[in-house]
Formats: structure tokens, sequence, C-alpha cells
């Protein structure tokens, strides 16, 4: 047993998720969250809504409200998304509270103490039209390290290096296309280079990443430089010094720091303050970082660098902030893109789904299926409503609920309960041992993050009892005298269903908690979040979290079926998609 920290990616709150946005961060990390829970480690999952920057302000703009009302709407929209997917966060807040201001003013203060922050005079960019300033993201050129023509200002997306917009060759406003005007403003950078030595040698420690991940952190760590914490802004995290009241940090900075303030949060909210240290702070504690491809600098090199230097721990030394010292990441595990039909999703161009979308005409566990067995895991991949009616019909509910349904059936229609077994045979005993043998091989798979070999193998698994089922053709055993061996068969199947069921828990929780009670039993098997509203723990205004009581539920582990138990005929579990839904879906997209 160990403490494990599930610190999920940031959604940020200028506008609804899509499906490629939850496929990448939100199922992968509860999937993970869950079977480790279940295999009996003590699990802190925590995120939140991103809610400061530029876009906000835009967004904000765009709708004639304050960003304020802008991220009350959206973050409350991104809770309800998240929850209609059944991921069990233990706490998901938001960046705008004053818990999570206070503790990002700690951090800075620390890393300013240890010398880590330095004040420079820069060029900052402006609208010259608006007077307004103009962030790196909205500002885009040609790269003058690879020369691709669509860099950020803050990074280019192609080589992967982290620019300054004023080396940009040509940069244009991705506002309004006028050419930027650079005037001079003081800002606090964060001095990345004082932490190369340290971060290459912590990455040297590093096993078990996803290899492109660790070669693209460990190639960006020689030409790390300081990188500005603050702007020109007056939506985000207040600068706790003197004179620097009409900046404020820079997004990004705040936003990493809120794994640490949600656990926080959570252990405030639990009744024990202290409780986080257990994740962050203890021997066995390890953390687990969850994100797309584009967000790893942040979570391989700039997170670890800001912990280093709160722990006094880059090449200037220091001594450890007022909260102690704290834990590096153990692994961080990014997954690539998904596309859909073939092309980048777009809010602007409408090649999108919205989660909520998708949740108002399929269930939440169809979704799922999809992206544990077809999602961008370790390559990019592309979603197609094609592909997603094939694999809901023919795999879901044609492999799996169909072998739960046809099994029920038969064992209430001929039993009314779970029939007692007689000898087993060696067909009998072959089945349950390839089941039982699922709970290492499918565990050990989750456990060092290959869902898609994982789900698989269950799958795999499910296809052996669909097999078995179809050689034993229960459904043909009618005389008196062999009533015994039906017994046998349908209990036996009913047993590989059970513990199908369980190890399909962590992919489908909504189904295993169905499954579960159309097979007699009670309570919860797979735990669900729930949303409470809740106050600001230090009197800003209350919002929704995402919480639940996760210490209930299945085990990971066989559990015997009691012989007795009464069945009833069940209803399906899965719901069979009519092929038309491909067509309609793709109109939908073509707008
Ligand atoms: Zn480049």
């Amino acid at each position: 047993m160990s403490h494990v920290l599930a610190a999920v990616a940031w959604p940020y709150a200028n506008g609804p998720r899509h499906i490629g946005h939850v496929s990448g961060f939100g199922v992968p990390s509860d999937v993970f969250s869950r079977y480790m829970r279940m295999a009996g480690h003590d699990v802190l999952m925590v995120s939140g809504t991103d809610e400061h920057g530029t876009p906000i302000q835009v967004q904000a703009d765009a709708e004639g409200i304050t960003p304020r009302e802008a991220v009350d709407k959206y973050n409350r929209m991104i809770v309800e998304d998240l929850h209609g997917l059944g991921l069990a966060y233990d706490l998901f807040t938001r960046t705008t509270t004053r818990n999570h201001y206070a503790v990002v003013q700690e951090l800075f203060t620390a890393l300013f103490d240890n010398g880590y922050v330095i004040a420079k005079t820069t060029q900052a960019a402006i609208s010259p039209s608006t007077g307004r300033g103009l962030p790196d993201r909205y500002i885009e050129g040609t790269c003058p390290i690879c020369g691709y023509t669509s860099a950020r200002g803050d990074q280019c997306d192609n080589c992967g290096n982290q620019l300054d917009p004023i080396d940009l060759i040509n940069p244009k406003s991705k506002i309004n296309g006028e050419t930027p005007e650079f005037v001079d403003s003081e800002h606090y950078f964060l001095d990345l280079s004082a932490f190369a030595e340290a971060l290459g040698a912590w990455l040297d420690t590093r096993e078990g990443w996803r290899p492109n991940v660790l070669r693209f952190s460990k190639n960006l760590v020689a030409d790390l430089r300081p990188r500005a914490i603050t702007r020109d802004l007056d939506w985000g995290v207040p600068i706790p010094k003197e004179g620097w009241d009409t900046k404020r940090f820079y997004v990004w900075f705040d936003a990493v720091i809120g794994y640490l303030s949600a656990s926080i949060e959570w252990a405030r909210r639990s009744g024990d303050p202290e409780a986080w240290r257990r994740w962050w702070q203890s021997e066995d504690g390890r953390s687990y970082y969850f994100m797309g491809k584009d967000n790893i600098v942040f979570h391989s090199l700039i997170w670890p660098a800001i912990l280093l230097g709160y722990d006094g721990k880059g090449d200037k030394g220091g001594k450890p902030g007022e909260l102690g010292e704290l834990g590096l990441p153990t692994e961080v595990v990014s997954s690539e893109y998904l596309t859909m039909e073939g092309r980048k999703f777009s809010s602007s161009r409408r090649v999108v789904i919205y989660v909520r979308d998708f949740l108002a005409r399929y269930d939440a566990d169809a979704l799922r299926y999809y992206i544990a067995v077809a999602g961008p895991e370790t390559t990019d991949t592309d979603f197609t409503w094609a592909e997603f009616l094939r694999r809901n019909n023919d795999e879901l509910v044609a492999g799996w609920g169909n072998l739960v349904n046809r099994t029920i059936s038969m064992a209430a229609k001929n039993f009314g309960a779970v029939p007692m077994a007689g000898d087993l045979t060696a067909e009998d005993t072959a089945l349950l041992e390839t089941v039982r043998g699922g709970f290492t091989t499918v565990g050990n798979l989750l456990e060092n993050h290959k869902q898609k070999a994982a789900i698989n193998e269950a799958m795999r698994i499910v296809g052996e009892a669909n097999k078995y089922l179809s050689d034993q053709s229960p459904w043909k055993i009618k005389a008196e005298e062999d009533r015994p061996r039906l017994a046998t068969i349908l209990h036996t199947a009913l047993q590989a269903i059970t513990d199908c069921n369980t190890l399909l828990t962590p992919f489908l929780p909504h189904a295993a908690q169905k499954i579960h009670t159309l097979l007699g039993g009670e309570g919860v098997h797979a735990p669900m979040p729930e949303i409470v509203e809740v106050s600001d723990l230090d009197g800003g205004p209350g919002y929704p979290v995402l919480t639940g009581d996760y210490t209930v539920g299945a085990k990971w582990e066989p559990r015997e079926l009691r012989a007795g138990t009464p069945l009833s005929a069940p209803t399906p579990v899965f719901k069979k998609l009519d092929p038309s839904i491909v067509d309609e879906e793709l109109a939908r997209l073509e707008g």
C-alpha cells in the first residue's frame, strides 16, 4: 500500500471541453486511480479548472460578461461534464479560490527568498490599436530556431523550444493581425537555468516513463533559460510585492501550483489540514501527472524546477519554504492527440463534439471504452463515428453485454438464482483459472499505464468466457438428468462474469455497477463522484466541487459467487446503436 497522487491536467475554463480533451487527461487518470484504489492504495486524485489568463478575458469580452462570470459559467459546465463521465476526483476545484491564491503566493515567496526569481525589464508586446498587453500565445510568427511559420510567442509547437515573442520573425497578433509594438515593462522571471543540473540528474533517475516523454524532456534541459512568471494583466493571482499591483502571475505559473493547492484544499476540507503531507512529503508517496503532450514541458521540467527551488535544491541552494520540502513527480504520463474524422478538433470550424453533447446521446461508458481501446495512449489516434459504432455494437454489446445478459437470463429462467456447481470439468476449471489470472495480468498493465493492453487483455478473457459458453451450449441441455451439469455450467459462467466485471470496473464503472446488481450484488461496487456546492474556505464566493467517498466498492480480487443468490431476468447493460447515427453525426460535424 502506498500513497498515490493522481495529478490530473487542469481543463481551461474558456469554454466547454470536447472529447479530445477528456481522452488525454480525464479518462486515463480515472481508470488508473480506480484501479489503484481497488488494489488497496490510498489514492488522492485532484485537479480543477484553470481560470486565469488572457484567453479567459478574450472569451469574456466576446460574450459581453466579466472574466469572473465567464469562469463561473464554464467551471460549472466542466464540473457537470466530468461528473457525467464518472471521473472519481477526490477534489476537483478551481484556481480562483483564496486557498489557491495563498499557496501560489507562498511558493513564489520561497522561490524569491531562495534567489530563484529575478526581476528584469523586458520588451512587452502591446496592441498598438488598443494599448492592451498582448500575451505571448496571441503572437504568431516564424520560429527563429527551426523556421516553422506558425510558432507561438511562448513556444514552438514544431521544435518544442520555449520562445520569447520578440525573437519571432515577422510577429503578428492572432487577435487582429496587426504587428505588435514592444514597450519596456518590469517582470519577474523564474531562473530555470539554475535547475538544469538538478533536473538533468533527476531525469536520469526516472524509470518506466514513456520513452518519448523522457527523451523530449532531457533534450530541453540544456536550453532552459529564465521564463517570465508575471504579466501586465489584471485577471490573475496578485503578486505579493509592493508596487506590483498592476501585474499578475502568468497563468501557467499559478496553474501548475494547483496540484499542491488542491491537495491542501482537500485536506482542509477533510478535517485534517495536514493530511496532504502523506502524498507530498512521505517516503511511500508516489505521484503521477496526467496530460496531453502539449503540456509535457510544464510537468517534466517547469513544475519540478519550481519544487526544487521551493526545496532550496537548485544551483543557488536555499532552504525549504514554510510548507517543508515537497516531492517531485514520480512519473509524467503524457498521452498523444485525438483527432476527429481525420481532422484536428476545432471549435471554430465545428470539427468537435463536446462532452455534454456526447453524453446527451450516448452512455459515458461507451466513450470510456472507446478511449481505453482506441484512444491516443502512445500515438495520435482518430475518432470516427463508424469506428465508435463498431466498437460499441461488436465489442461492448455483442462481446461483453450479451455474455452477461444471456447467462443471467438462462440462470434466472432455469433456477431463479445462482445455481449450485457440481463437480467441475477440466473446461470449467480452465476458464476459472484464466479469469483469475486476469487480476495479475490486467493489474500489472494498469499499474504501468498500459491501459490499451490492459483492456485488450480483459476483453480477451471475456472472449474466453464467450467461447466456453458456446462450447458448452447450455441452451441445448433439456433432459432432467442433465440438470446438474446445466447448473454447473451456468455457475461457472456466472463466476467468470463476476470476476470479468471486476477486471473491467476501472474502465466501465457505470456498467460494472449495473452488472453487480444484476448478479444479485448489493451496495456500491464502483463508487461515483458527486457534485457538492461548497463555500470558499477563506471567505471567497462559493462554488461546486467534484468529490466522493471511494473507500467503498469492489476490491481487485476474485469474489466467490454465492449459490442461491436470487436472480431475475436482466435488462440490457449496453445500448446497441443504430447504424444511422454515423450519418447523423457526420451531418452535425459539417454544420
Ligand atoms: Zn521551432
